[in-house]
């Protein structure tokens, strides 16, 4: 008899169908639960997600994807990866790594947070590990072995995953004296270490997540690659390695990788471009196992079996031993549409989130060994809608697209003109501060716009609070005394999300929401159809909070490539077309508030640098050529007056610097303050023309930087950029913070950028 297909999953979201780590961990950091209550839920939703999985028939389930916050941080801790700073907070194993991953400052001592960055080409941060000098390496700590435990009580027997060696190489910092090539040894005697203790264990199966092969690897990379999993591999007696991979292809080392003794390999067939390829070409060993990423990890669309199927049987004819699999962890995806319960079923037919996901692992799988599969309902039916007409199409947006000419892209007058131009119109002060425009989301907000989306309010009532709101905010930055105000975001959820519902051609969800970092989850729209704007989004908000001062208010709104990054894109027209479409909603939108006396208008591309390709060969045809131009069809038609902001989080642009510039806006603010500066070089070397505003504090962490730190931060920037070229501003919109600490910073902001100027 044939063996039936099995099915694995790389990764389980864990925040919570309703975010109840979150909540519990919220409540925990504002010491309203004791730590035995937080833990108590962890271990509730880990339950939930290891029976979901196996109640729908999953086989290869994995533990230790749990996470109080991230994931690299937790392996950073189990290979005691913990400087120094940290530790001498001396306080308990659970608070020592919340103070890495969000600073500390109270009774034991005042720390940063560690860096925060994107991870791959997705809207998930983790938390940068840092080594220093005084950090060795060494396997510590029980999480992996106690979550495997508590999975096998349950009687689930699960394979841990653990980010791979050359991945955590790959991204630590070296803050010392010492760079990667130092920590080799030491990082390949803990992971054998972790190996034994899992055979100690009789755990079967290992998972090593190793994303960074899918970036470009030159030849010390694979001989590192080598090194370590020789090594590794060499030693191993009973337990299996499952080599993962996602996000791409690996294709510098696939023919190395199929010759080592790994016993599965897990490739994705959705980003992976030329998995495919790699494996008709070269072959897959017979006797070890594919994991084969065919189902969708980080969209929300259902799988087409027919071509999904057409893969598996080519798979089959080449006698490779499949194992069917999501393309990387679902912690990408919401968790279930059961919750949906105002999109109709017309909608929800054609989507698939973190279970739904798990059930079309389970349908595939049977139907993979039917040879009659053609005549199974469980094709038929999803043969049926993907053959459906999704009426989607606007003809309005397709010709208008159709017309766009070279010159639609280009501003007018050149930018170095604009900016003397824009000095006179504006008045500004030298070295003018501004923030990136969001201010605390407190309750009451929150509470407005739920009671308002509820219809438990009315209209009047919404706005009339929102506009109390904007008055305070006026009121409070005027006494701040910051010089270019914002009106606060109170009207919006998510940047993205927010756009979205105004926009034409976008479904939202209520509840279908991702992690983003640690307890920040967003929970991006659908991209539908064809997208269009039907009416002014923002410009009342705008005006109104105009109305309310003397100094410049600048206007506030999200990007095309951001819009579309933090969204679920369609999969059925190409990325360009749909980011070409959202910037030209959004050029509607500018041409309305600059008509409505808005002189300074941001256009934020948070997720830019997101999205860029994993392989540089890859950058600027399928991305940078027409994002770039995207974001300029955007603020193309304003007056030289107008001055156009843009606004990036992570400064990790120092190798599309050109691109950036290019992006034509007058203004740029970026983060910088969590990183070393480095950007700043950078900007010097290329002759960047653009103004900017690189964050001179971290808003991501509630501590208060004081005046001095922040002269410091702005003395280091003038040594790099020029004084007529710099704005004083936080690192990111400030709606995650409170509204004391907010106060504070900001107060040391402004004094510190007075000083600056008293001795200018
Ligand atoms: N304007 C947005 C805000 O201030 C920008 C947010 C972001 O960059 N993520 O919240
Ligand atoms: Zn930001």
């Amino acid at each position: 008899m044939e063996v039936i297909m099995k099915t694995s999953v790389i990764g389980f979201p864990r925040i919570g169908t309703l975010r109840e780590l979150k909540f519990a961990s919220e409540k925990y950091f504002r010491k309203e639960i004791e730590v035995k209550e937080l833990l108590h839920t962890a271990e509730l939703l880990r339950k939930e997600h290891w029976a979901k999985q196996k109640n729908t028939g999953i086989n290869y389930i994995s533990s230790n994807d749990f996470s109080f916050y991230d994931m690299v941080l937790d392996t950073a801790v189990l290979l005691g990866i913990i400087p120094n700073r940290y530790k001498e907070l001396h306080l308990s194993e659970l608070d020592t790594y919340f103070a890495m991953a969000r600073g500390y400052q109270g009774d034991f001592g005042d720390v940063k947070a560690l860096a925060m960055k994107k991870w791959f080409n997705t809207n998930y941060h983790y938390i940068v590990p840092e080594i220093d000098d005084n950090v060795s390496i060494k396997l510590s700590g029980n999480k992996i072995w106690n979550e495997y435990a508590e999975a096998k009580e349950q009687g689930i027997e699960t394979k841990p995953v653990v980010i791979g060696a050359y991945t955590m190489l790959k991204l630590c910092r070296y803050t010392g004296k010492q760079s990667a090539e130092n920590y080799v040894e030491a990082m390949i005697k803990a992971y054998r270490e972790l190996i034994e203790k899992c055979e100690e264990n009789q755990i079967s199966w290992i998972q090593f997540d190793e994303p960074s092969l899918v970036q470009d690897m030159n030849k010390k990379d694979i001989e590192l690659f080598h090194k370590i999993y020789d090594n590794l591999l060499t030693s191993i007696k009973t337990s299996k390695v499952l080599l993962q991979t996602y996000f791409g292809d690996i294709r510098d080392v696939y023919l190395d990788l199929i010759k080592m003794p790994f016993a599965g390999i897990g490739l994705d067939f959705i980003e992976g471009k030329e998995t495919y390829n790699l494996i008709k070409e070269y072959g897959f060993p017979k006797d070890k196992l594919l994991f084969a990423g065919l189902i969708n990890g980080k969209n929300i669309w259902k799988n087409h079996y027919e071509e999904t199927l057409k893969i598996l049987s080519s798979l089959k004819d080449k006698e490779i031993q499949t194992v069917l699999s999501t393309s990387c962890s679902l912690l990408h995806v919401p968790y279930t549409l059961n919750h949906e319960e105002k999109l109709s079923q017309d909608y929800l037919s054609y989507f698939s989130f973190a279970e739904e996901k798990l059930v079309e692992l389970k349908e595939l799988s049977i139907l993979a060994n039917d040879n009659d599969y053609h005549k199974n309902d469980l094709y038929q039916r999803n043969t049926a809608l993907f053959a459906r007409d999704r009426k989607c199409d606007n003809d309005e947006v397709k010709n208008r697209l159709a017309g766009i000419i070279e010159n639609d892209y280009i501003r007018l007058p050149i930018r170095s003109e604009r900016q003397s131009v824009q000095k006179k119109a504006l008045g500004l002060p030298e070295f003018p501060t501004t923030t990136i425009g969001s201010f605390p989301q407190t309750k009451d907000v929150k509470a407005n716009r739920s009671a308002f989306r509820r219809s438990e309010i009315s209209k009047q009532e919404y706005v009339a609070f929102n506009q109390k709101k904007i008055a305070e905010c006026v009121k409070w930055q005027e006494e701040i005394g910051l010089d270019v105000l914002v009106h606060g975001e109170y009207e919006r959820n998510d940047m993205a999300e927010y756009f979205g519902e105004a926009l034409g051609g976008f479904l939202f969800t209520e509840k279908a929401w991702v992690q983003s970092y640690g307890t920040r989850c967003v929970k991006p729209p659908i991209i539908w159809g064809d997208v269009y704007r039907e009416k002014p989004i923002t410009v009342e908000w705008s005006t109104y909070a105009q109305s309310l001062t003397q100094k410049i208010m600048k206007g506030m709104l999200t990007g095309p490539v951001t819009i579309l990054n933090w969204s679920f894109p369609r999969e059925d027209i190409s990325i360009k077309e749909s980011i070409s479409q959202i910037a030209l909603a959004i050029r509607d939108e500018v041409l309305d508030l600059e008509a409505s006396k808005i002189k300074v208008i941001q256009i934020d591309e948070a997720a830019l640098r997101e999205k860029l390709p994993l392989r540089k060969s890859d950058w600027y045809t399928e991305y940078l050529d027409f994002a770039i131009p995207a974001f300029r069809l955007t603020h193309s038609g304003v007056k030289p007056e107008t001055q156009i902001h843009t606004h990036m989080c992570y400064s990790e642009f120092t190798d599309i610097i050109s691109a950036i510039d290019d992006m034509d806006a007058d203004v740029i603010t970026f983060e910088a303050s969590r990183s070393d500066l480095q950007i700043l070089d950078s900007l010097r070397e290329n002759n960047f023309e653009t103004e900017v505003g690189p964050g001179v504090y971290d808003i991501h962490s509630p501590r208060v930087p004081s005046i001095e730190e922040i002269v410091n931060a702005i003395n280091i920037m003038l040594t790099k950029i020029n004084k007529d070229k710099l704005w004083i501003n936080p690192d990111c919109g400030l709606k995650t913070r409170a509204i004391p600490e907010t106060n504070a910073s900001l107060k040391n902001m402004v004094k510190a950028t007075k000083q600056i100027r008293s001795k200018s």
